[in-house]
């Protein structure tokens, strides 16, 4: 790997493209649908490409892979993919074989689903995980938080001025991450009988290791494409952007 622009670290990126998107209800992934003239995807490796990250891990359904390889890594030319790889069935497995196909400092981990990350979210994440180890974007809530218990009825309200929603990407010095990774895989089954869910890397370090993780402001724009209304709201931020 050669040099990074922003030190002698090494940054690396992994872009999560695995998911079936099931509640998109669509026939076609929603990584692969179109805003603008492009797919889902492009956005958010056009940013890593044109960023300070050296090296791109894509990580796709095995039966996506040459699809992918042709019509987005070769047609775009990103050069900085240098591998794509199979993902899991859940966003853990994934991100967890993007993990062992690369090497590097520092690690970003992204959903290929969020096409407005910006090269400024990740020079502000850089400079967090240099201090920190582990950092992720996100955004103070607008919205109050309800806990709900299982009938349905509100059990709890948390204080809405410490309530954060959680983007990507979270970052993380590589050896952190890959030592949470590996002892969450070794202790998979212990989770899936507490029906315990990871649904984001900083719950793993969280869990594992006890380590703290940073939050850095990011952008409400940073929205991941979920439902079908996500799609427009992501046709007129693209247009906003001039991207
Ligand atoms: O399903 P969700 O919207 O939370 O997925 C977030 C990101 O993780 C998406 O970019 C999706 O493609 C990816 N993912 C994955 N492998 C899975 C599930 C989700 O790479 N098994």
């Amino acid at each position: 790997m050669e040099e990074s622009p922003k030190g002698e670290k090494r940054c690396a990126a992994i872009v999560l493209a695995a998911g079936q998107g099931k509640r998109m209800q669509s026939q076609i992934p929603k990584q692969y649908l179109l805003i603008g003239d492009k797919p889902v995807i492009y956005y958010a490796l056009k940013t890593f490409q044109d960023s300070f990250i050296q090296e791109i891990i894509l990580v796709t359904a095995k039966d996506d892979m040459e699809y992918c390889r042709k019509n987005v890594v070769e047609k775009y030319n990103f050069s900085k993919v240098s591998n794509i790889v199979a993902g899991g069935k859940e966003r853990y497995h994934s991100v967890y074989e993007g993990i062992k196909a690369v090497n590097c400092d520092y690690i970003f981990i992204h959903d290929g689903a969020r096409p407005f990350v910006t090269v400024e979210m990740l020079e502000r994440a850089y400079i967090c995980v240099a201090q920190y180890d582990a950092c992720v974007i996100g955004m103070p809530a607008k919205d109050t938080v309800k806990i709900a218990d299982s009938k349905g009825f509100a059990a709890s309200t948390p204080n809405r001025d410490a309530v954060w929603t959680i983007q990507t990407p979270q970052v993380f010095s590589y050896e952190l991450i890959r030592k949470a990774y590996s002892l969450l895989i070794r202790k998979e089954q212990e989770l899936l009988e507490k029906s315990i869910k990871i649904t984001d890397d900083a719950m793993v370090v969280e869990t594992f290791l006890g380590q703290q993780v940073k939050l850095i402001e990011g952008n409400y724009s940073n929205i991941k494409i979920t439902t079908p209304e996500d799609l427009q709201i992501a046709g007129v931020l693209l247009q906003e952007d001039g991207k």
